[in-house]
């Protein structure tokens, strides 16, 4: 028996394709950073830092257009601080610098249909709620700001990250993980983005005892948010697979090839040699 240090993304990548994850966590074959990968993190970093510095209270009574503008402003000067350090504290992953401009160009669309949501959903929040309330405050904090950001959840050597957490109007928690990657399937979630989820409120469940609600995932590429009930059955259902992989040895055969149309893009393909 194995006691793998997992998390959520090791658990996803053997359950689509173990030889991936035999190559990857058993025989330390990793594959480097890519254009994408390293976006995704700026995204995440930049989006966690405009919660830690905003007043959203001083966008009361403004158009939400002027809010819109503000917002992409201060998101905008944290992405083009964060772009600056590819070379140094992230990998130059770019060909040129006309390779790094687009993408940081395309960045910044994702940033500004997000700030355009927040600042719309602000705006109707500020008609039914004004500063005169008592709740206003109260309100305000439950509706825009998270309950907890990047929370580092490590229970049973299975550990991570959980981009953010939420309250759900006193009736629970709502986890919410962002990718910058598009929905596979419009409106729905894929097997392994649900997955993902499921072990999330599982991390969360294990560390707190309390079942999130839901789950969902923001799709920066496309302004999607898709989510989805956790049940409680989620959590036997994560359980049952951690156990699969910590009763497995190192041995190339207890790792078996899931060959589909998407080896052809995998990174593993020349050493592992799919029969198509
Ligand atoms: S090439 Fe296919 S079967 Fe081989 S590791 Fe990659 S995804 Fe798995």
């Amino acid at each position: 028996m194995q006691d793998f240090k997992l998390s959520p993304s090791k658990i996803v990548l053997h359950e689509k394709c173990e030889r991936k994850f035999y190559y990857s966590y058993i025989e330390n074959i990793k594959e480097p950073n890519t254009a994408s990968t390293i976006r995704g993190t700026i995204f995440h970093k930049i989006i966690e830092e405009l919660y830690k510095v905003i007043d959203f209270k001083k966008f009361y009574g403004k158009h939400w257009k002027n809010t819109y503008e503000s917002l992409t402003q201060i998101m905008n000067t944290f992405l083009e601080l964060e772009w600056k350090k590819i070379g140094s504290e992230y990998d130059n992953v770019f060909e040129n610098e006309k390779e790094s401009n687009e993408y940081l160009e395309e960045t910044k669309d994702f940033v500004e249909f997000y700030c355009l949501k927040e600042a719309y959903r602000l705006y109707n929040f500020f008609k039914k709620n004004n500063p005169e309330n008592k709740w206003f405050n109260t309100n305000l904090k439950k509706e825009f700001l998270p309950k907890s950001s990047e929370e580092y959840i490590n229970v049973n050597n299975l550990h991570g990250y959980i981009d953010k957490t939420i309250n759900v109007f006193g009736k629970g928690v709502g986890i919410v993980d962002y990718k910058t990657s598009r929905t596979p399937i419009p409106h729905a979630l894929d097997e392994s983005h649900l997955l993902q989820l499921k072990i999330y409120a599982y991390m969360y469940y294990k560390k707190t005892g309390e079942l999130p609600l839901h789950a969902s995932i923001y799709y920066s590429r496309t302004g999607e948010s898709v989510f989805s009930k956790i049940e409680k059955t989620t959590i036997a259902e994560v359980e049952k697979i951690i156990k699969k992989i910590r009763q497995k040895h190192k041995e190339k055969k207890e790792y078996p090839q899931h060959v589909t149309k998407l080896c052809d893009y995998c990174y593993y393909n020349n050493i592992c040699k799919p029969a198509q």
